[in-house]
């Protein structure tokens, strides 16, 4: 049945109910008492009534679902009907609570930055990447104005001009953003900002990568095609000149093959899929060879010694050799006759550590923190004149790293220059410790 029915159907029951009462006391004490009855009726029912609303009035204050009052009457389905009601309401905002801590914190975890301001920029909220990438702090710049805070040009420009659709490149704070505004809710805009740094380098790193090689390889070309060229257009030319320039070309080819094989090398050393095989590393063994190696490249123009107290380690013995012997053929490049050369190998409480030591040019300290950039030279001619490609200390970068080792460089121009490989603790194959 209808609620409204029950309802007009109770109420009119208990009017009645009274009015029969009071109509049967008329009838048996006579009119004025059957009134009074009525009457006294009436006013019981109004009380009740009234009872019941002041209850009502009072819960409504403090709607708390256990204070809800039992009804009597047509009030039970009022307030069965509050119960139900306000446990609805409670089962919303619970829902809700958890709803908004969830988005709390998936804007927290959100990597991009994301400010909800009124439609006069003023702002409202934001997320922690957004007060990293802006330099913004909730708590305090709450209710400032945007440009207030952010306080650049390209930024005021593009605020000015409000081409919400194209986003803006911004840089700020040392950081690359791309920043886009989106108006919603008719006087509210979203500001979104995405830190675009990091991809930014790469890619320019990527860039002068292949403006570097293609130059690097272009010079050897021209020299190879300028011999051919004279070839063709000279062939008779006397064979102690042709020995010559067939000489000259084939450096330059090897030069190409060099470079080509150390821009494969730093390629693969770089891929994450690339996987590195640790093998137990003879260090006597492979540094031994690298001495024997050095030898044969000075050829007696320097004093190269070795000092060999370290454990043998893990790791790549291919990769650390290349890198071991790019240290030791530097020092040699860079290092004038009669210098010396001392290759150590010892083990300290943090680990083992490989040491180069020249008394040779050595390298003036602006430099020092790009040596080991793709291509970087303190001194390009030199470079070239040693064959080197520029890729060398890059190799060893990359090779140390993945062994979790570290590059450290100490040098002071004409006195010369040191470089250490320290290898983690864990690289020691223990077994062998004695
Ligand atoms: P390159 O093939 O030019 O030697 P590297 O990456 O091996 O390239 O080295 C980068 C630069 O670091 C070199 O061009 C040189 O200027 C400097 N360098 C490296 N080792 C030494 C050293 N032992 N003494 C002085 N300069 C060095």
């Amino acid at each position: 049945m209808h609620p409204h029915l029950i309802f007009w159907i109770s109420a009119t029951v208990r009017i009645l109910v009274v009015l029969g009462l009071s109509a049967a006391a008329g009838f048996v004490w006579g009119p004025v008492p059957g009134l009074v009855l009525a009457v006294i009726g009436v006013i019981v029912l109004i009380v009740i009534q009234l009872f019941f609303l002041l209850r009502l009035s009072d819960w409504l204050d403090k709607p708390n679902i256990s204070r809800l009052p039992d009804g009597w009457g047509a009030w039970t389905e009022v307030f069965s009907r509050l119960y139900r009601l306000r446990r609805g309401d409670e089962k919303n905002q619970t829902e809700l609570a958890e709803w908004l801590a969830r988005f709390r914190q998936a804007m927290t975890l959100l990597p991009d930055g994301v400010v909800i301001m009124d439609d006069v920029l003023f702002l409202e909220w934001c997320n922690p990447a957004a007060e990293s990438h802006l330099g913004l702090s909730l708590k305090q710049d709450k209710g400032m104005r945007i440009t207030n805070l952010v306080r650049s040009p390209e930024f005021m420009d593009y605020i000015i001009l409000g081409r919400y659709d194209v986003p803006l490149t911004l840089s700020f704070r040392e950081r690359k953003l791309i920043v886009h505004i989106i108006p919603f809710e008719n006087r509210r805009q979203i500001l979104v900002t995405h830190d675009v740094t990091e991809s930014e380098r790469i890619d320019m790193m990527r860039r002068d990568f292949i403006a570097n090689a293609s130059h690097e390889l272009r010079t050897p070309l021209t020299v190879i095609n300028g011999f051919l060229e004279i070839a063709s257009l000279q062939p008779d030319l006397d064979a102690s000149t042709r020995m010559s320039h067939l000489k000259l070309m084939a450096e330059q080819g090897e030069r190409m093959q060099r470079l080509v094989e150390d821009m494969l090398t730093l390629t693969r050393l770089e891929s994450m899929d690339y996987p590195m095989r640790p093998d137990r590393i003879n260090m006597r063994a492979m540094l031994e060879q690298i001495l024997e190696e050095a030898h044969a490249l000075s050829a007696g123009r320097h004093i190269i010694t070795l000092e060999f107290d370290g454990p043998n380690i893990f790791g790549s013995t291919d990769e650390i050799r290349s890198a071991l012997t790019n240290l030791v053929t530097n020092a040699i490049r860079y290092t004038p006759e009669n210098g010396e050369i001392k290759l150590i190998w010892k083990n300290l409480s943090q680990g083992p550590k490989f040491i180069v030591q020249d008394n040779g040019i050595g390298i003036s300290a602006e430099h020092i923190s790009r040596l080991t950039e793709r291509f970087y030279r303190v001194d390009k001619s030199r470079s070239r004149e040693t064959q080197g490609t520029g890729l060398g200390l890059a190799i060893v970068k990359h090779v140390l790293l993945r062994h979790k080792a570290n590059l450290m460089i100490e040098s002071t121009p004409e006195v010369g220059s040191k470089f250490c490989a320290q290898f983690p603790t864990s690289a020691v194959v223990q077994d062998e410790m004695d």
